[in-house]
């Protein structure tokens, strides 16, 4: 692979360089920690934000330009990534929207579906939000017993949706839930798309071991939700949601930066003393960050196979699963390492007075085992690795 960017790449990267330059707001740079709004006023700040990106033309770079993107390659896109990584530029809404329920209805949805709801997604006028898991069903989804009975026009919804990110600050969801139960498990399904006004919905938070309420308990009880809401075939659920899916997967595997971290956690140790002496100073603190160096280091390269793949338009390939589980275990690895480093310093809690680096490492901590759980648990990476890389058998 060539490393270089293309002149025309790097006018793009200038073009938005100097764009955020002009726009971003003085004051505000994000430090990587709280992932929640937790309060309405924070949560319109960064749509505030978001939509200045929008009216900017920075929005989803990477929709064709008939649903309000700039038909971005993806060398653009991690150009464009870099930017705002490099600007610290605070983070944006509709996470669940832009990256997997838009590109899931341009696939999927009816014409009268696109044009109603895909335009007000960039613009973040409509929050979505996505609710696969239940209570009782999460890597095995094509289990879900949330019922959608077809009563003609319309089905009623009954049942309960779990870990849902963002239905607190969400107009709709998606909905994956069960319309044949004599089918099959996975012929059975169907893919709705639900107001989250309708009479019969509530939603309860469930909040996270770091304080955060990022996701909810959803229940449905006899909600109406009209069949012009069903995207794909009734029964042919399964499919979209494996659309929706595949977009879940690329996101989660596509990080590229672990390389920032490790160098944070090189300047911890120059900080805290160990013996006596800077932690830095100590062998065994150098080569341990050296190692999770080198990792990073390797993922990269692995994050590159994989845009290889992408430029020359050949399937995904399971650098998505190894980077998914490389990063999550490398991130855990080094939070477990600064807790070792800050000793009972640690337990100062993200933001205490006195706390060093104002507390941001044990927040990380406790945030990191999310992302070994999230859109598809390290177990379930393993075995894809096993069966489909290695070739062992079914477990
Ligand atoms: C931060 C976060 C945000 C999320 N946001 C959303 C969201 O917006 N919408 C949504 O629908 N869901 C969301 N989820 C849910 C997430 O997709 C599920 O938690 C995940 O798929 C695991 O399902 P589960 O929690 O039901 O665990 P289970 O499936 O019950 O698994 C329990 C344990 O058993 C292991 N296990 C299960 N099956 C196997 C197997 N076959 N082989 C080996 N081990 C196995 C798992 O790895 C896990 O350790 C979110 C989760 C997190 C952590």
């Amino acid at each position: 692979m060539d490393f270089k960017f293309s002149a025309e790449d790097e006018a793009f990267r200038m073009e938005f360089r100097a764009w955020l330059e002009r726009n971003m707001p003085r004051d505000w740079r994000d430090d990587g920690e709280m992932a929640d709004p937790e309060t309405k006023t924070e949560f319109e700040r960064r749509r505030a934000w978001h939509r200045k990106l929008y009216d900017g033309g920075w929005m989803c770079i990477h929709w064709p330009k008939e649903y309000g993107g700039r038909g971005a390659t993806l060398l653009q896109q991690l150009i464009y990534q870099q930017e705002l990584d490099r600007a610290k530029a605070p983070p944006v809404v509709n996470f669940q929207g832009i990256a997997r329920v838009g590109p899931t209805l341009m696939q999927w949805g009816t014409p009268e579906q696109k044009k109603r709801y895909i335009p007000k997604i960039p613009s973040a006028e409509e929050i979505w939000c996505q609710g696969l898991s239940e209570p009782n069903h999460g890597s095995d989804l094509a289990a879900v017993e949330t019922r959608a009975e077809d009563m003609g026009d319309h089905f009623v919804v009954n049942g309960s949706k779990i870990w849902t990110s963002n239905a607190h600050h969400a107009d709709f969801s998606t909905l994956l839930c069960r319309t044949d139960p004599s089918l099959p498990k996975h012929k059975g399904l169907s893919y709705l798309l639900v107001d989250l006004r309708t009479p019969g919905i509530t939603i309860r938070p469930l909040i996270q071991m770091t304080g955060e309420h990022g996701f909810n308990q959803v229940f449905y009880e006899d909600v109406i939700v009209p069949k012009a809401n069903l995207v794909g075939q009734k029964n042919q659920g399964w499919m979209v949601a494996m659309t929706n899916m595949m977009f879940e997967r690329t996101i989660h595997g596509g990080r590229t930066d672990m390389l920032v971290e490790v160098r944070q956690l090189a300047e911890l140790a120059k900080q805290v003393m160990r013996n006596g002496r800077p932690a830095w100073e100590d062998g065994y603190v150098r080569s341990r960050i050296g190692e999770f160096a080198c990792i990073a280091e390797g993922l990269k390269y692995t994050s590159y196979r994989q845009l290889t793949r992408q430029l020359r338009g050949l399937q995904p390939g399971p650098e998505g699963s190894v980077m998914k589980l490389g990063t999550s275990n490398l991130n855990l690895e080094i939070q477990k390492f600064a807790m070792e480093l800050l000793g009972p310093y640690s337990q100062y809690e993200y933001m205490a007075p006195g706390a060093i680096d104002r507390g941001k490492w044990s927040h990380r901590m406790l945030a990191a085992r999310r992302a070994t759980i999230a859109a598809g648990s390290n177990e379930i990476q393993h075995n894809i690795i096993g069966e489909r890389v290695l070739g062992l058998p079914k477990g």
